[in-house]
C-alpha cells in the first residue's frame, strides 16, 4: 500500500513539460519544445521615437502558450524560463551598458484582480541572470486602459495617451542606460508612450526589448 501511495504521488508531483506533457525531463519547458522556438535575428526589430526595439521571437505556438501562462496564471517556473529565453537572447549582443530595467507596469487594479504584475516577475528573473537593475515602481501605469487587442491603431493610442508617469523619488540617473521591458510588441503603442514619457523627462539611452512580436 505504502509502495503504492508513493509511486502515485511521484507520479502527481514530478515535474512535466507544461507544453508537450510528454518529456521526462521533469522541466516545465523541455529542451525539445524548447528548440521549437524560433528565434528571431539578432538585430533591433523597429525604431521608435529613435529608439531601437528588439524581440527575441515570434508570437507563435510555444512562446504564445508560454506568454498567456505567465500572464494569466503566475507560473513562477515558466515566468523564470520566459526570462531565460529573453536573456539568452540578449547576451548573444555582448553590450557593455548595465541596464536599469523598467517592466511595462499594469494599473493598480489590474495587478489587484492579477495578484501581481506578471512582467515583474519576468523582469526580476532576467534582472538577477544579467546582473542588471529592476526598477519596478519608477514607471507607474495611471491610467485603467481598456485592453489593446480589441482596438484599431488609432484607438489604442487614443486609450494609452497619457497613461503612464514617472515616480520622480524613483529617478535614475537621466543618463543611466534604460530597458523597457514587455511580453508583447504588436503595434508598438505602448512602448511609444513610455518612450515619449521618458524622453520628456530627459532620459536619451533608451532601448525596448520583448519577448515576442506579431
Ligand atoms: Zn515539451
Amino acid at each position: 500500500m505504502i509502495k503504492f501511495l508513493e509511486k502515485l504521488l511521484n507520479w502527481i508531483y514530478v515535474e512535466r513539460c507544461y507544453f508537450c506533457g510528454s518529456s521526462d525531463e521533469a522541466k516545465r519547458l523541455c529542451s525539445k519544445c524548447l528548440g521549437s522556438v524560433k528565434i528571431l535575428p539578432l538585430q533591433p526589430h523597429s525604431l521608435i521615437n529613435g529608439c531601437n526595439v528588439y524581440s527575441a521571437s515570434m508570437y507563435d505556438d510555444i512562446v504564445k502558450k508560454l506568454i498567456k501562462r505567465v500572464k494569466y496564471h503566475h507560473d513562477i517556473k515558466l515566468a523564470q524560463e520566459q526570462a531565460k529565453l529573453m536573456a539568452d537572447y540578449w547576451l548573444k549582443f555582448n553590450f557593455t551598458e548595465k541596464f536599469v530595467v523598467l517592466p511595462v507596469p499594469q494599473h493598480k487594479n489590474r495587478i489587484r484582480k492579477r495578484r501581481g504584475n506578471h512582467m515583474d516577475i519576468v523582469g526580476k528573473e532576467f534582472c538577477d541572470l544579467l546582473s542588471y537593475t529592476l526598477l519596478p515602481d519608477f514607471l507607474v501605469r495611471i491610467k485603467d486602459t481598456k485592453p489593446q487587442y480589441k482596438l484599431s491603431r488609432e484607438e489604442r493610442e487614443e486609450n494609452l495617451k497619457d497613461a503612464f508617469s514617472l515616480f520622480p523619488e524613483k529617478l535614475p540617473d537621466k543618463s543611466s542606460p534604460i530597458l523597457i521591458i514587455d511580453d508583447i510588441k504588436t503595434t508598438g503603442t505602448t512602448l511609444k508612450e513610455i518612450i515619449s514619457l521618458l524622453q520628456k523627462n530627459g532620459y536619451t539611452n533608451i532601448r525596448a526589448f520583448t519577448t515576442a512580436k506579431t
